[in-house]
């Protein structure tokens, strides 16, 4: 009696978890189903203890039976597992599946960044003019973004550069001039230089102030040089980069590292000088600054001013690209708005 009721509970059991391995909508769900009845402390376990309680005739049928139900459900267990695999397999294949018939995608080339183009533009023009470029750290030291430039710690001029302190006692240098006093160090004259690159400056952002921006700065330090020569290059440069003849004037401007020292402005390309709202209505756009090499800073990197003198200029990268593409918000060129660069 007890025998049969063993027999038939197996039985029971195997129909049961075969069923509900064959219906397992995961291998998670399968895998509980397996621990039930297979595991160490599953329902085939108990019947295993249960058995020892039969008398020996009984518990050889019972254990055929037992192992055959085992055997079933482990048979089952893989045959699912199995089934489910393929079916991964089949869903994996079917996503990555790739028609290597079809026509290859074009290549996407990029393109320079518009203040990068027009670093080149004036690198080229200045290299077919003799003048070396050179780079600089863009962590420099106090003396040689200030110190050597003409501008001593208490002068005013420090005060309109907010600057990157570093905590060792360097900045993040706040023009590219630092680049000149490297460049009168190492190569003693006659010098001609241009050196662009990035500069920081510790501004609130605005449409015409960012924190990082870039510059060119150049210099010419030979005998005799005067104010005619910096207007020929000059009027040079805006040619190259602007591509039409610009007409440009010299007002005094005050720059502690060149004496005398000017601003030079170009007749606005909008209204052909007769005033508008770019010009302010005045007819004349502020481009740059120059003038010629203050004798302190020609001293100060070991160059005689008896015997020789230059001009140096320095200007905004980043406004001349805002001038040249009619661009009104500077936050746009560092922005990496794909949407904007793609016209370049
Ligand atoms: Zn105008």
């Amino acid at each position: 009696m007890f025998d049969s009721m063993l027999d038939e509970q197996i039985r029971a059991l195997q129909a049961d978890a075969c069923a509900r391995m064959e219906s397992a909508k995961s291998l998670e769900e399968l895998e509980a189903v397996r621990v039930e009845a297979l595991g160490r402390k599953g329902v085939l376990a108990q019947f295993s203890k249960e058995m020892g309680k039969l008398a020996p005739e009984e518990r050889a049928g019972a254990g055929k039976l037992l192992n055959a139900a085992k055997q079933a459900l482990e048979e089952a267990f893989e045959r699912r597992k199995h089934s489910f695999e393929e079916a991964k397999l089949a869903a994996r294949l079917d996503a990555e599946w790739v028609d290597l018939t079809l026509p290859a995608a074009g290549p996407r080339p990029g393109s320079l960044h518009p203040i990068t183009q027009i670093q080149m533009e004036i690198e080229d023009l200045f290299v077919s003019l003799g003048f070396m470029v050179l780079d600089g750290p863009e962590v420099e030291t106090e003396y040689h973004n200030f110190d050597a430039l003409n501008i001593p710690r208490d002068h005013p001029a420090r005060d309109t550069q907010d600057t990157f302190w570093l905590t060792d006692g360097n900045l993040l240098r706040t023009h590219t001039s630092p680049v000149q006093v490297r460049g009168m160090e190492r190569f003693k004259p006659p010098l001609r230089m241009v050196a662009p690159g990035r500069v920081f400056r510790n501004e609130s952002i605005d449409a015409s102030h960012e924190h990082t921006f870039y510059q060119i700065e150049g210099m010419m330090i030979d005998h005799d040089v005067s104010v005619a020569h910096l207007l020929y290059f000059m009027q040079t440069l805006l040619h190259e980069v602007f591509r039409r003849d610009v007409k440009v004037r010299l007002r005094p401007g005050f720059f502690p590292f060149v004496e005398p020292g000017f601003e030079l402005d170009i007749q606005c390309f909008i209204c052909g000088g007769s005033g508008c709202a770019v010009c302010k209505h005045s007819g004349w756009v502020e481009q740059l600054g120059c003038g010629l090499v203050n004798p302190n800073v020609l001293r100060t990197s070991g160059i005689d001013p008896e015997e020789w003198n230059g001009f140096a200029f320095g200007l905004g990268l980043t406004r001349l690209v805002m001038m040249r593409y009619g661009i009104e918000d500077i936050r746009l060129l560092q922005s990496g708005d794909l949407r904007f660069l793609q016209q370049f």
